[in-house]
């Protein structure tokens, strides 16, 4: 089995990874608060875009070179590793320069060019499963990655394309035990995008570290009123504190040591 390890922080590894920040950097103050509470909960990830995929092209895009600045300090201050995604190969030469894990989002699961200049970068990669991808799919696109050198691969669940409007995607958690009897690759869930409103979040968390996830990717807003990006996903600070201490708990029952 595959343990992504930079210094101290791991994914794949005895606990639960929680990789958790804003979805969308958005000011120094909006990030720098909300990853001194990850720091404080004990997590060693911070996530956060500046190249965010936005579906209208007149919604916020991110803040690029300067929100990558932002999360460099965050790693500079708390000690916490930093995830953020790549848009297009322009963005990834960035993102390799500031970033620890440079991840690959839903839409851009099948680009291929963009998958293999992934390979070449010398950062681990997480990437999420495409919104409407079957697990070998999901497995290729990791293969894209691998056969250019680059085995570091965190698989990503985000939720895949249903038919209820309870929900903005349905979290598969099928896919975490299945993916894991085919693959080495650890694989995380991301209860927030594959939900979108914060009262799930913290159920789909519990349930995916229950079925072995080996990690959460996790979006935190200090006043989600405000986001410019998925605001009402977003765990306000007390909700996320409850959160780790229970996924935390699960963890310690279902996670065997390595
Ligand atoms: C994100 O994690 O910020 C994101 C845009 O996710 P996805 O690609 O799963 O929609
Ligand atoms: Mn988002």
């Amino acid at each position: 089995k595959t343990i992504i390890k930079i210094g101290e922080a791991e994914i794949g590894g005895a606990e639960p990874a929680i990789i958790a920040g804003v979805c969308a950097v958005e000011s120094r103050e909006q990030t720098m608060i909300t990853a001194q509470v990850v720091a404080e909960a004990g997590c060693k990830w911070f996530r956060g875009g500046a190249f965010k995929p936005r579906t209208s092209p007149y919604a916020f895009q991110g803040m690029h070179e300067e929100g990558l600045k932002i999360l460099a300090e965050v790693r500079d201050t708390y000690g916490l590793k930093i995830v953020t995604e790549a848009i297009d190969e322009p963005a990834l030469d960035l993102c390799e320069q500031y970033a620890d894990v440079i991840q690959i989002g839903t839409r851009n699961m099948q680009n291929f060019s963009l998958l293999k200049r992934a390979g070449q970068a010398r950062k681990p990669i997480l990437l999420k499963r495409g919104m409407s991808s079957t697990l070998e799919e999901f497995l290729l696109a990791a293969e894209y990655v691998m056969a250019e050198g680059n085995y570091d691969v965190i698989l990503c669940e985000r939720g895949i394309r249903s038919f209820g409007s309870h929900s903005r995607f349905t979290p598969d958690l099928a896919v975490i035990p299945a993916a894991q009897k085919l693959s080495h690759l650890p694989i995380i869930l991301d209860p927030s995008h594959s939900t979108g409103t914060r009262e799930t979040v913290i159920p789909m968390a519990r349930a995916g570290v229950a079925v072995g996830a080996d990690g959460l990717l996790v979006d935190v807003h200090p006043y989600p009123e405000r986001a410019l990006c998925d605001g009402p996903q977003a765990l306000l600070f007390d909700m996320f504190r409850q959160m780790v201490e229970e996924v935390r708990a699960i963890g310690q029952i279902v996670r065997k040591p390595a």
